[in-house]
């Protein structure tokens, strides 16, 4: 069986790292909304093409700083820098480290699927320790948001893949509901995420109704994990 993780908010956790990266806004003086449309502004450098790194949105920070004539403060930047490099290590998601153990263990064809800047998603793979198990071999990175994922699989498993034998380990609902319809015979197992509207909600509900038994879905990992074991055996 082939197996393919998704990586940010599926086996890491991106939303809590995301709210670190605006406490460098916030420690500057910026609101709460100012420091998310600093990630918004940061997230891509043309459109479709995810570009967000921690440099990308400290540089975001110090450009707004400067065009509002105002003093970066460097001490308390430093300071929650340093708290998201001390801290990433622990933003593996609850229930991941079993979810890779079994796979690891079951002997599994599995891959990561890794959307964003290769060198940025390398860091964070090696904050929590998984660059042991995932390396150039099976690790596909994109920087593509739509269709990235579509065009990767295909550049893994070939243009006559339909997704026969293979499990995708996921968040995004919507992205989800692309890659059902593509490949035929892919099965995903989801990991609702109430934090991301992209992952939870209406699109929840239409994937239950538009695959059925091709779609798994849980609010955590160890959930899934059990209803993967079923289903695997
Ligand atoms: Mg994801």
């Amino acid at each position: 069986m082939k197996i393919i993780f998704d990586f940010d908010n599926t086996l890491f956790d991106s939303m809590q790292l995301k709210s670190m990266f605006r406490d460098i806004a916030r420690v500057n003086g910026f609101s709460d909304a100012e420091s998310r449309a600093f990630y918004s502004a940061a997230r891509n450098d043309e459109d479709g093409i995810i570009a967000i790194t921690l440099d990308r949105y400290l540089e975001e920070v110090r450009t707004r700083c400067i065009s509002e004539n105002k003093q970066i403060d460097e001490k308390a930047t430093r300071a929650a820098v340093d708290k998201i490099k001390k801290n990433g290590v622990d933003l593996l998601l609850p229930g991941a480290k079993e979810l890779l153990k079994f796979c690891c263990n079951q002997n599994f064809d599995y891959h990561l699927l890794s959307l964003g800047v290769r060198s940025w998603q390398m860091e964070k793979m090696r904050w929590v320790g998984i660059d042991k198990i995932f390396t150039d071999s099976n690790t596909v990175f994109t920087v593509k948001e739509a269709g990235g994922k579509v065009e990767a699989l295909r550049e893994l498993f070939g243009f006559d893949f339909t997704g026969k034998n293979t499990v995708l380990f996921n968040d995004r609902a919507d992205e989800s509901d692309e890659l059902l319809e593509e490949f035929s015979d892919l099965v995903v197992f989801l990991r609702r995420d109430e934090r991301d509207e992209r992952s939870s909600g209406k699109v929840v509900n239409d994937l239950l109704k538009n695959y059925g038994d091709r779609v798994f879905i849980a609010g955590n990992l160890s959930e899934l994990l059990n209803s993967f074991i079923n289903y695997a055996h």
